[in-house]
C-alpha cells in the first residue's frame, strides 16, 4: 500500500512512521508513505499558497492550483484510479469499518487542508471522501491523517504478528464488539490477583471467559454496537450470565 500525503507540513506527518506498526509496516514494506507539498508548486517566489476568503471574513483559504497540482503529482506517483480522501471535520466519522475498507486499497492520496480550509472548487472537483476524526475542529489535517495511517497501517497483512492479530480488537469486524480485558505478570499486583481463569489452562474455559467478558464490556460500554448484532445462543448465554454477576455485585455493594 502506497499513501500520498498532500500537506503543509511533511515533517509533521512523516513522524508517524518512525515508531510503532506504521513503522514496522514500512519496514516490512507493507507501507510506503510519502508526502507532497503544495508549496512545491506555488507560482509566486515566496511559496506562498493561502489567500484571502472572497467576501471577507477571517482566515486564509488554501489556494485552488497549487494544491491540485500537489495531488496531480501524488496521483501520478501512484496511479489514476487512486482514491483522494481529505481530512474534514465535515466529512463521514472515521472508524474501525473504514480503516478496514480503505487497507484492501493499493495506493491512497490523503490531502490535508489548513487555516479555515481548502478553496470549494479544488474539493468538489477532486476529492473522493471527506474523513472526520471526530466533531471538534483542528487546525489541520495532518493529525487526523496520522490517524488514518496508523489505523490502517496496522492492517495490512503481516504487520501484527498472529497471536496478536487485529480480529480480536475492539470494533473489527469479525466480532464487532469491544475487545476482552488483558493482564500480564505478576500474577499478584499489590494484593490483586488476576481471574483464575487465565491461570487454570483450560482452553475452552479461558474462549468462553474471553467472549463473556468482551459481550459483558460491550453490553456496559457501548449497547449501541450490540444493538447492531445478532448474537447466536451461545452469546446470549454468556450475556446473560454476565449480566446477572453484575446485579449481584451492585446488590452485594449497595
Ligand atoms: N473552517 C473549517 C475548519 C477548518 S480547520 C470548518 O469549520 O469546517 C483546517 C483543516 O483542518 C481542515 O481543512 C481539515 O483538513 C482539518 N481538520 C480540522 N478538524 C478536523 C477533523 N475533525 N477531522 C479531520 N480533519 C480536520
Amino acid at each position: 500500500m502506497k499513501i500520498e500525503v498532500v500537506t503543509l507540513f511533511p515533517e509533521l506527518v512523516e513522524v508517524v512512521t518512525r515508531h510503532g506498526m506504521p513503522r514496522v509496516a514500512v519496514d516490512q514494506g507493507a507501507l510506503q508513505l510519502g508526502c507532497t507539498n503544495p508549496r512545491d508548486f506555488a507560482s509566486n517566489r515566496w511559496r506562498k499558497v493561502d489567500e484571502r476568503p472572497f467576501g471577507g471574513g477571517p482566515g486564509m483559504v488554501m489556494q485552488a492550483e497549487p494544491t491540485a497540482q500537489a495531488i496531480e503529482h501524488a496521483k501520478a506517483a501512484l496511479g489514476p484510479a487512486t482514491k483522494v480522501l481529505m481530512m474534514s471535520p465535515q466529512g463521514e466519522r472515521m472508524d474501525q469499518r473504514w480503516f478496514e475498507r480503505l487497507a484492501r486499497e493499493d495506493g491512497l492520496v490523503v490531502l490535508c487542508g489548513r487555516y479555515e480550509g481548502v478553496d470549494e472548487r479544488l474539493v468538489a472537483g477532486t476529492v473522493d471522501v471527506e474523513l472526520s476524526l471526530g466533531d471538534f475542529v483542528l487546525s489541520g489535517g495532518e493529525l487526523a491523517a496520522m490517524v488514518l495511517i496508523d489505523g490502517i497501517a496496522r492492517l495490512l497483512p503481516g504487520v501484527l504478528g498472529h497471536a496478536e492479530s487485529a480480529g480480536q480488537d475492539s470494533f473489527s469486524v469479525e466480532t464487532g464488539l469491544l475487545d476482552h480485558p488483558h493482564y500480564s505478570r505478576p500474577e499478584v499486583w499489590r494484593g490483586e490477583a488476576v481471574p483464575d481463569v487465565l491461570m487454570s489452562g483450560n482452553h475452552a474455559a479461558l474462549a468462553r471467559w474471553r467472549l463473556k467478558q468482551a459481550l459483558g464490556r460491550t453490553w456496559l460500554r457501548r449497547p449501541d454496537l450490540l444493538d447492531k448484532l445478532e448474537l447466536d445462543a451461545e452469546q446470549q448465554t454468556l450475556l446473560r450470565e454476565f449480566v446477572a454477576e453484575q446485579t449481584t455485585k451492585v446488590g452485594g455493594t449497595s
